[in-house]
Parts: structure tokens; sequence; C-alpha cells
């Protein structure tokens, strides 16, 4: 059943592609080490933190759907590079312990970096493939890449509490893959694929299968050496201009405003810098003198 539907959408995306219509979708084949979807059928990121793939199939087989839970790692490449992480998440799967300490383990591409603008400062997390919650794998360099804030809390964890959530309520379980995407040589992956069938009921409780982005808005990320800077807009950035600032409206203003005039003392600060880094602060650009 499963199979006639995947089937048939495959069909349908191939006569839409053949139109013109142009492809958004992935095929993820058979799952396998080293399956990565080509780099130019993903969309670019456009401020969602994932995209739905093939209809939301997962590309598991019915010879694949089993009910024992295991979990399987892929070596790392000669670059030191996580592969495919797969997993049939089952309760017996899931920790009973409070998560260790995953510090020692350096994934590919890891580098130190804070900004004003992330969530918690730290650009970079050490990312579980197959989530702590879901497999209890703690300090497994086989199941840790360099992942940002923003694709491990907005875009991953979502899908891992879902799943979580869902084998503890039924106690049955979820056919589960992890595909980080890297693209040439690079050391930091660009996304992951996420994929997950429930199997007692078919895919009834759990069926996606997306694409998260490993980015961090405000942050341009070079991906081939995990390096990172604010990211500045078309103009070039970098250039420190003086603002007055609101500190209450979190409004900025050109000294020369009216409105810049009439700042409570408490509240009006001077500040000189990049005006991206006001931006990632929460400040707002002043409608009337618009700096
Ligand atoms: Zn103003």
């Amino acid at each position: 059943m499963k199979q006639g539907r995947r089937a048939l959408a495959a069909l349908l995306l191939a006569l839409w592609c053949l139109l013109g219509g142009g492809c958004v979708s992935i095929e993820i084949s058979q799952a396998g080490p080293g399956v990565t979807a080509a780099p130019e059928d993903i969309p670019a990121f456009s401020g969602d933190p994932y995209v739905v793939l093939l209809d939301n199939e997962p590309g598991f087989t019915e010879s694949q759907l089993t009910s024992s839970s295991y979990e399987t790692y892929s070596q790392l490449d000669s670059l030191g590079r996580c592969g495919v992480a797969e997993a049939c998440v089952g309760v017996d799967l899931m920790p009973t312990e409070e998560r260790g300490s995953i510090g020692s383990v350096k994934p590919s591409g890891w580098q130190s970096a804070k900004y004003d603008c992330v969530d918690g400062k730290y650009l970079y997390n050490r990312c579980h493939l197959i989530g702590y919650q879901l497999s209890g794998e703690n300090a497994n360099k086989q199941n840790l890449i360099t992942g940002t804030r923003y694709m491990n809390v907005e875009g991953m964890l979502p899908f891992e509490n879902l799943v979580a959530d869902y084998v503890k309520e039924t106690e049955n379980h979820v056919m589960y893959r992890v595909t980080p995407h890297f693209v040439g040589q690079e050391l930091v992956a660009r996304g992951v694929i996420m994929e997950a069938l429930s199997v007692e009921d078919g895919g009834e409780g759990v069926c996606f299968s997306v694409y998260v982005y490993n980015c961090q808005p405000g942050v341009a990320i070079d991906y081939a050496t995990g390096e990172s800077r604010l990211d500045g807009e078309a103009s070039g950035g970098g250039e420190a201009v003086s603002y007055v600032l609101n500190t209450s409206s979190k409004k900025f203003h050109d000294p020369a405003c009216s409105n810049a005039a009439s700042i409570s003392k408490g509240n009006r600060q001077e500040w000189t810098g990049v005006r991206e880094d006001l931006v990632s602060q929460g400040y707002s650009p002043c409608g009337q003198c618009k700096p």
C-alpha cells in the first residue's frame, strides 16, 4: 500500500519535472551508508528550519520494517565525517540515565564560536544524529556532528520529540534514519535528512521525511572549514556608524533625528558600531530617520 503510494508520488513528481514544473523534492533512495541528496535539488534556506521531502514519505522498504529495536552508525569517512545513522526506536532503546558530558568529542568542522544573536551564544552544538532521548547514545563520535544551535533546537528537536513522545505513549516502534548532507569535501554538513515511520500502525502515528538546514540566521558559515562570521547584508557590512539607541523601545536612530532628541535620559545611549550587530541584538531602525 505504502509502496504503491510512493511509486505514484514518484511518477507524478517525474511528470511534473518533465513538464518543467521545477523539482524541489529530492529522492532518497533505499537506505545505505553514504546516501546523500544532490545539493542542487534542495531548495535554498528561506526562513523555515526545514522543508518536506517527497510528499513527506520516508524511504524505508517493507523488508526493513521491524519491531525489534536496534541502532546502527556509519564509520567515519577519511575526513572524519559521520554518515547515515539508523535505528528502530523502541522504549528499550531509550536512556534511563541522565545524559553525561559529550565535550570530549570534536566532530568534523568543529569550532568554538559565540554570537549575541544565537540563543545560548554558542553557534555550534555537538549535535546528535539520533537524539540522546531516542537512543541513549552519548559521546559516540559516529553520532555527533557540528550543528548550529538553530538546526539542533528549531529544526531537529521537534521531530525527535514527536518520535520520543509517540514511542513512550504507545510502546510501539519507529523506524528512524538521519543522514547528514555533506557537499564535496566540506567538513560541516549543509543539513540533515530525517526520516521516520511508526511500525506497528503502518505510519499512522509517525511518518515524515524532511530536510533540516544546518544554518543560523544572522551568521554566515564556511561549510568547508566551519569558520563563521556575522552575516553582513549585501552592502558589505563591517562599517562602524554612530547611532542613538532607545534601550527601552529597542529603536535606533540617526543622531540628528528629532525622535532621538526626545528620548529620556535613562533610555538614551550613544553607540558606534556595525548596524547588523544592533539588529542581531534585537534593535530595529526608526521609521522616521530610517538609519
Ligand atoms: Zn529616528
